[in-house]
């Protein structure tokens, strides 16, 4: 039965940035799915955990600060002994830095690409190695941007980091869709999360997004868990290098 492809019964997933904000609403999709989620997070995820044990869903935590070196191993190690394998991957772990292009520090570009692109790289390879090429598949689900798309108004780090996201999507599926991985990307539009606290508190920025968004309402976590869950699931196994946009419309306008 057709809904019977979106469940994921018996999948470990693991969803970086779990603790809060469009990790959080993952994490709950996809254990209200059925995978066992593993949330890498630099801060507890007691919040997600307890959403997830309220269902009797499975929850593990990893506390990882995603930055520094040695935090991909950190995460296959865990990730081996708390579950033994991993079937999804969702690149969600991400920071911007508002700042005019002409003020920006390498040391902030820096910090920005690291976690929002390199990141995002590294920890794929070393899941599809150890994880899904063993295993002949597996689904990674990273998430982009409206500026994937479009310049933005002083994130320049940012906008390159998740236009890179984008490529790289597109570059992995290329290579690994023979073997029954596929790489796929959301692009949520403006949400109600930490991220956007600064530009929500900005009255005149916030009602210029607001008006020019067709939904006429900032996202929200709930908005994306359906097309996580489809991206994790047996349901879109021929959709390949694809970034879906769940922006409320702001892209078509
Ligand atoms: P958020 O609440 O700021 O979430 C970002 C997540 O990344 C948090 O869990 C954060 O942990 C984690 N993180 C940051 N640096 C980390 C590090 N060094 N190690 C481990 N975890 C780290 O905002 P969000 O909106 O949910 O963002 C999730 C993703 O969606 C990001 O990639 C963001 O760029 C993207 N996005 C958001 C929007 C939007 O409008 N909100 C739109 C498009 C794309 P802490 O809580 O400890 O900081």
């Amino acid at each position: 039965m057709i809904l019977d492809l979106f469940r994921l019964d018996g999948r470990t997933a693991i969803v970086t940035g779990a603790n809060t904000g469009l990790g959080q609403g993952i994490s709950v999709a996809l254990a209200q799915a059925g995978a066992t989620v593993i949330g890498a997070a630099r801060r507890s995820c007691q919040e997600t955990a307890q959403r997830i044990q309220a269902f009797d869903g499975r929850f593990f935590e990893v506390l990882v600060d995603l930055s520094r070196p040695g935090a991909v191993d950190t995460v296959i190690t865990r990730t081996k002994e708390l579950a033994g394998r991993a079937d999804i991957l969702v690149n969600n772990a991400g920071i911007i830095l508002r700042e005019d292009a002409m003020d920006v520090s390498e040391e902030n570009w820096d910090k920005v690409i690291n976690l929002n692109q390199r990141l995002v790289f590294f920890l794929s390879q070393a899941v599809a190695k150890e994880f899904f090429f063993p295993a002949g598949g597996g689904k990674i689900i990273n998430i982009a941007s409206m500026l994937s798309f479009q310049g933005g108004i002083r994130v320049p780090a940012y906008a390159a980091s998740k236009s890179a996201v984008v490529g790289m999507t597109k570059a992995l599926a290329d290579e690994w869709a023979a073997h029954g991985i596929q790489v796929n990307a959301i692009a949520p539009g403006y949400m109600a999360t930490n991220n956007t606290s600064q530009l929500r508190s900005d009255e005149e920025r916030s009602a210029s997004i607001l008006s020019r968004i067709p939904a006429g309402r900032w996202g929200t976590p709930e908005d994306i868990m359906g097309t996580a869950v489809y991206l994790a699931s047996k349901a879109s196994d021929y959709v390949n290098g694809f970034t879906i946009a769940v922006d409320g419309g702001w892209l078509a306008r």
